[in-house]
């Protein structure tokens, strides 16, 4: 898999599609810049008395629609474009969900697999420390992402929150519920692109029994996309981990898989009756195979960039729901038309966890917690109204469907921008 500069692949994306939609070239054009990245330093001391240096970033990309709004990544291969690609894939994503905000990201470059407890907490207070000034409730609002999870945003909120002398749950989201977190906000990434799937499965008349899935990644979003598809029917034939996956035609037990790899921390094909877990029929699989593998619909869940011209080509499975943030490369968005495959992009397919994040944020600035019934069905309502959307256009126009929720998404940014001002309402007064 080559390496790829994500951000410049994002806004040739941009570039392209927002030309074929007609958006304003002023409008793309200062999409072009993220409004502000703060690259920092996160001293650590470490178990051993020594003190480590990381890199930390925070992107705030575009606040045109409200505060900054996306997740915090620990991964040893973060780079500042990685973390402004994401940003500005967060603001098309809030505009299509339709929700209050722009878009931002951030990240620290680590393996968090390495480090203890005691050191990965010291890192998140580091990172609040060292972007205190540059995030706030109403400016720029982290969140979980890759090996990041509700505890580490305790750890963040508790930070900021003492350094800013006061109680700020809005702040951050996903934190642990006694904290100000939502309840069902930690499934509604998996939830949301679920509901999208059901939304896609009405209108294409799939057949549950008859639809085959493959997930990469096994995490957060991964585990509760494939708990529900199954639970609704689907047979998830394969799974994968950073490590490797697993494949059996017969379908897995998603609920079995995970305990197992919650006990052992390895991806294995089991059932499980109470504790006892036993091995079934399967066969071990990389990532690379588990792409290509002949199945109905194909979730990458993990990371970007895994689909490319590399292996377009040989992608089998007709429908693709990108789970992850920008799985296939812009590159190959043609080859994958060319061979009629439809992709429901990941600005619509993962839009549930910040739409949740939002519902956490309104909870948190009401002083009122929802019930998970109310939480749930909001989720729903957003979701499917926002694919209905972008399904409505990319059928009327025969666009593929990441243009259509680019499209969405573009022309709600640039009425945003317009409302200021732009060159034509200017010239017009100087004429
Ligand atoms: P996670 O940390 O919970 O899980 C990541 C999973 O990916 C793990 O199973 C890990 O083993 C696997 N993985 C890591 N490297 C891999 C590789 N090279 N090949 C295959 N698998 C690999 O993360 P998550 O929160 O589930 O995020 C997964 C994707 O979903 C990311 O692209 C993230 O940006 C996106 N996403 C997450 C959220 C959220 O709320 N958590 C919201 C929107 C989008």
């Amino acid at each position: 898999m080559p390496k790829l500069n994500v951000f410049e692949d994002a806004l040739v994306r941009l570039g392209r599609i927002g030309k074929e939609a007609g958006i304003s070239a002023e409008v793309i054009s200062g999409l072009r810049h993220p409004k502000a990245t703060l690259s920092a330093s996160l001293p650590v001391r470490m178990d051993d008395g020594s003190t480590q240096h990381f890199i930390g970033y925070r992107c705030r990309y575009n606040d045109t629609l409200g505060p900054t709004k996306g997740g915090v990544r620990f991964h040893p291969d973060v780079t500042v474009d990685e973390v402004q690609a994401l940003a500005l894939w967060m603001t098309l994503k809030c505009a299509v969900a339709g929700l209050p905000y722009g878009g931002g990201k951030g990240g620290v470059i680590v393996d968090p697999k390495k480090l203890s407890r005691l050191e990965l907490e010291r890192l998140s207070r580091a990172y609040i420390r060292a972007m205190a000034d540059f995030i706030g409730p109403d400016v720029d609002i982290p969140a979980p992402d890759v090996y990041t999870n509700a505890r580490i945003m305790g750890w963040m909120v508790d930070e900021y929150e003492a350094i800013t002398c006061a109680k700020a749950p809005a702040a951050i989201t996903g934190k642990p519920i006694l904290l100000g977190g939502s309840l069902g906000r930690e499934e509604a990434t998996g939830r949301g692109a679920f509901i999208v799937i059901q939304e896609l499965a009405r209108v294409k008349r799939l057949d549950p029994k008859r639809t085959r899935v493959a997930i990469q990644g096994f995490g957060n979003a991964g585990y509760h996309v494939a708990r529900l598809l199954q639970k609704a029917g689907y047979k998830i034939v394969a799974l994968s981990d950073s490590k490797g996956g697993i494949h059996s035609d017969k379908g897995f037990d998603v609920e079995s898989i995970l305990q197992a790899k919650e006990a052992t921390r390895a991806l294995r094909g089991v059932y499980c009756e109470g504790s006892v877990c036993q091995e079934v029929e399967h066969s071990k699989i990389t990532n690379e195979e588990l792409l290509e593998l002949d199945v109905e619909l194909l979730i990458p869940a993990a990371l970007e960039g895994q689909i490319g011209p590399w292996n377009a080509d040989r992608i089998k499975a007709p429908i693709i729901v990108e789970v992850a943030n920008g799985p296939i490369t812009s590159e190959a968005d043609a080859q994958l038309a060319a061979r009629k495959t439809l992709v429901i992009p990941d600005v619509l397919a993962n839009a549930g966890g910040v739409t949740a994040s939002y519902f956490e944020w309104v909870q948190n600035k009401q002083g009122y917690a929802w019930t998970l019934e109310e939480v749930r069905s909001r989720l729903e309502a957003v979701l499917t109204r926002a694919f209905g959307e972008m399904w409505r256009l990319g059928t009327e126009e025969n666009t593929p469907m990441r243009s259509a929720a680019y499209t969405l998404a573009l022309r709600r940014i640039a009425e945003g921008i317009g409302t200021k001002g732009t060159r034509e309402y200017f010239q017009e007064d100087a004429g």
